[in-house]
């Protein structure tokens, strides 16, 4: 039914208090079980490519993909290109018809950050009706989770956030809190809620206008996920645990019936499996019937 951008469906999740999931994929049967979920539970969704894949399969086959089966789905979806640091690549995608683009220029001193955040989102704005997401901080991976959680100077300043969101006209954005891609080796692991409700209320206070992302949804405990949700977490990004899952359906499912080579059994197995990991997340988000 629906091709949507991030931003429209996030700032309605932001005045209801839930969160869209945006779950990374990286095949087909991937890409199904998400929009199954989403539908099955009546949600709107966000189906996420890092560059790689995006690479792999080509820009334009993602898009077609994409459009396939969200035309067919009665719900809103968007197609997200996550974490991408190169400025040229995400105008490819945005012209290949992905309707919100991560540059991730993060990494970069503060004025680089700005100056390249600030050149995506005016093309993709020129393009077409596609949302941007920038980042702020270190989003970092867990080996450093919490030598990053702990530096104050790698998470995102407040007061630096609202000049960065101003100077880039950025539509949605990642600040670092603390929260880490991969699995947390702690189960509790150091995250930053009261920054990210600080973030949430200068940004966000009177009316939404810039939607908070949290990255690193996987392993986060349900509590932890709950708190982000009251300070202002309206997109929970969600990739090793789909990773993960793949994996191990398939080789589970290969060692079971090592004789029987049909691979459709294979993808019917991981799909049913993530359709099952995206459900339990669209729930613990509270996206469930909002669509
Ligand atoms: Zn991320």
């Amino acid at each position: 039914m629906s091709i949507v951008n991030a931003k429209e469906i996030m700032v309605e999740a932001a005045k209801g208090k839930y969160a869209i999931g945006a779950f990374n994929i990286t095949n087909l049967a991937q890409f199904e079980a998400v929009i199954d979920a989403a539908v099955e539970k009546r949600a709107p969704v966000i189906v996420q490519t890092s560059v790689k894949p995006s690479k792999f399969y080509g820009r334009d086959v993602m898009v077609a993909v994409f459009r396939a089966l969200a035309e067919a789905a009665p719900v809103p979806v968007c197609l997200h290109l996550d974490h991408c640091t190169d400025i040229e690549y995400c105008k490819l995608c945005a012209d290949a018809g992905y309707t919100n683009i991560m540059i991730d220029a993060s990494k970069q001193p503060y004025d680089e950050n700005i100056r390249q955040t600030k050149e995506v989102v005016e093309y993709c704005h020129s393009v077409g009706d596609i949302s941007v997401e920038g980042e702020l901080g270190t989003v970092s991976g867990v080996e450093d989770q919490v030598k990053v959680a702990e530096d104050e100077a790698a998470l995102a300043n407040p007061t630096q956030a609202v000049e960065f969101v101003e100077k880039t006209g950025l539509d949605i954005f990642a600040p670092a809190i603390g929260t880490a891609h991969g699995v947390y080796k702690t189960k509790n692991p150091k995250v930053d809620f009261e920054r990210l409700d600080q973030i949430n209320k200068l940004m966000n206070g009177k009316t939404i206008k810039t939607p908070l992302v949290v990255h690193g949804g996987t392993g986060l405990p349900d509590d932890y996920v709950k708190r982000l949700l009251e300070c202002g977490g309206a997109k929970f990004n969600v990739s090793t645990e789909l990773k993960h899952t793949l994996i191990d359906t398939a080789f589970n499912y290969v060692t079971a019936k090592r004789e029987e080579y049909d691979p459709g059994k294979i993808d019917a197995a991981v799909r049913d499996a993530i359709r099952g990991v995206v459900g339990r997340w669209i729930d613990m988000l509270g996206s469930a019937g909002k669509a």
